[in-house]
């Protein structure tokens, strides 16, 4: 992970500085070869289920693209999954979709800084979505203490 991903990964997110926050997901439908019949072990059936995946790049942390539906046809079967162009120009490869769905994690992070500085009570700020993301948006909003001089 580069500098310069983890700031686009910020720029596109409005994170507020106080309370919590959940990085946004994408849910969309992808085709899952592993769960389909092999070839001449029975009639192709297509299968399609829906992932969630982070709404950002992971090569650059720039928001993806918006959706849509893509009607494909094979052996005679028609079959809908999603498709989307990134604004970023990065292309998402099939094979990169599958793994990120499958390894996502998501994660519940506190601001260690927040935790010492408000024992009160006072509001603090937290960060839950994948942990690929997660620890970048934490790292960022920690960033604003160590700005301020950690009081
Ligand atoms: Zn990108
Ligand atoms: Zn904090």
């Amino acid at each position: 992970m580069t500098a310069s991903a983890d700031t686009r990964a910020i720029d596109a997110l409005a994170v507020p500085s106080r309370g919590r926050y959940t990085i946004p997901t994408l849910t969309v439908r992808i085709r899952v070869h592993s769960a389909e019949s092999r070839w001449g072990s029975g009639p192709f059936s297509p299968v399609v289920r829906p992932v969630v995946l982070d709404a950002l790049c992971p090569q650059c942390g720039g928001l993806r693209g918006e959706p849509r539906n893509h009607r494909q046809h094979e052996d005679g079967v028609w079959f809908s999954v999603d498709i989307w162009s990134n604004p970023c120009g990065h292309t998402d490869t099939y094979a990169a979709v599958v793994e990120e769905a499958a390894r996502r994690e998501v994660v519940d992070l506190d601001c260690p800084v927040c935790e010492h500085i408000a024992p009160d009570g006072g509001e603090t700020f937290g960060v839950r979505g994948s942990s690929r993301w997660a620890h970048v948006v934490l790292l960022d909003h920690m960033a604003l203490h160590i700005a301020r001089g950690l009081g």
